[in-house]
């Protein structure tokens, strides 16, 4: 397939590893922000290959693993309603809340159901006028337009029970939050492709000179990955201070421009709970209040849940790369994909999954 398959040709990602392994000289720190980006380095064993001196740490950019514990329970809340059809991808019907599970709901008979896109639910409410569909609007940047898409569609068909359950989170104040910490070891960045395909990096820049850490837009295949790498070690061994843009077949500076109105128009920023991280101002997303009826939180009166995180999990630790899942001592034992107690563990893109999936067990293995 063009696109894909010249992008996992082994012998072009041997010669990439190579030309790290001539140009590093000291031990670096890199972070790739995206959960699909951890689960393809695990996957085809990239950290294994690159010269000891790099040390890949893993990243907050797993939507389902930062939506936090209580925004579980409150999709949880609403599901169990006889009103309600409850709409989600299909990877957080099995994220743990405090008791039970969204597959628990459908179980117990609640009407949850798994669809491919947020416009599937507007069609849902329109062909069901006496129930309440609700869609559980998660994510990053890459989600928000077809979200906001799907309000702005109910709103011109003047649909009053479509409603959507918001936990949008953007990436550049979570990799300003990581590099603020004092216990902070990340020395530059691999930034998410895809957010940048409808973002664009023109926000990194400052980012970049503020903390003096280099940045690099890197897609998802293997070859993708390495290249990113490289780019990466370049400026980390030059000590240049840049945003370079190693995914250039997908991602322009200024990002997809009708996509961003189109979220402008809909959402607002807030400030946003990060599971296991906690409250970083202004990394969110909610609906502006002349959309507020279409919020499932306000129309359901569910604001005030609360929830407690499982105290043996790590995983906030382990998304600000200050700890790798097989240091959990949950992990593999209490803490599998069977019965996950975090969220790393249950999403395809959970650095924890893709560590239990792939064996890693041990720090060097
Ligand atoms: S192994 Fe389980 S308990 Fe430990 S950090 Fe990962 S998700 Fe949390």
């Amino acid at each position: 397939m063009k696109y894909v398959t010249e992008y996992r040709d082994a012998t072009l990602v041997k010669g990439v590893i190579e030309e790290i392994r001539r140009t590093v000289t000291r031990p670096w720190t890199i972070m790739e922000i995206c959960g699909g980006q951890t689960h393809a380095i695990v996957r085809h064993g990239i950290d294994q290959l690159l010269p000891p001196e790099i040390e890949l740490v893993h990243g907050p950019g797993c939507p389902v693993c930062v939506t936090p514990l209580e925004l579980i329970d409150k999709a949880l809340e609403i599901a169990s309603r006889q009103e309600v059809i409850f709409c989600s991808y299909g990877d957080m019907l099995r994220v743990p809340g405090s008791n039970r599970d969204l597959f628990a709901v459908k179980a117990q008979g609640g009407d949850v159901r798994v669809v491919y896109s947020p416009l599937d639910a507007v069609k849902l409410a329109k062909a069901n006028p006496e129930k309440q569909v609700v869609f559980f609007a998660i994510g990053f940047e890459t989600t928000a337009p077809p979200n906001v898409m799907s309000v702005m569609h109910a709103k011109n068909l003047g649909l009053e029970n479509y409603s959507i359950l918001v936990s949008h989170v953007r990436v550049p104040p979570a990799v300003s939050a990581i590099l603020s910490s004092e216990a902070n070891r990340v020395q530059a960045f691999l930034l998410a492709g895809h957010v940048c395909a409808v973002m664009g990096y023109h926000e990194y820049p400052a980012l970049a000179a503020q903390f003096q850490t280099p940045m690099v837009v890197t897609g998802f295949e293997p070859l993708d990955i390495v290249q990113g790498l490289l780019e990466t070690v370049r400026l980390l061994e030059a000590g240049k201070v840049e945003v370079v843009n190693a995914y250039q077949r997908a991602v322009v500076f200024e990002g997809n421009k009708p996509a961003q109105k189109m979220i402008d128009t809909v959402f607002m920023e807030v400030d946003r709970k990060w599971r296991g991280i906690g409250s970083i101002p202004m990394s969110g997303w909610d609906l502006r209040p002349e959309f507020e009826k279409f919020n499932a939180e306000k129309r359901f009166n569910v604001e005030t849940v609360t929830a407690e995180e499982s105290p043996l999990c790590i995983a906030g630790l382990i998304l600000q790369g200050l700890k790798k899942p097989h240091e959990c001592t949950a992990f593999g034992n209490q803490c599998n994909p069977e019965h996950p107690l975090g969220a790393t563990m249950v999403s395809s893109e959970g650095a924890c999954a893709a560590y239990y999936r792939y064996g890693r067990v041990t720090i060097d293995a």
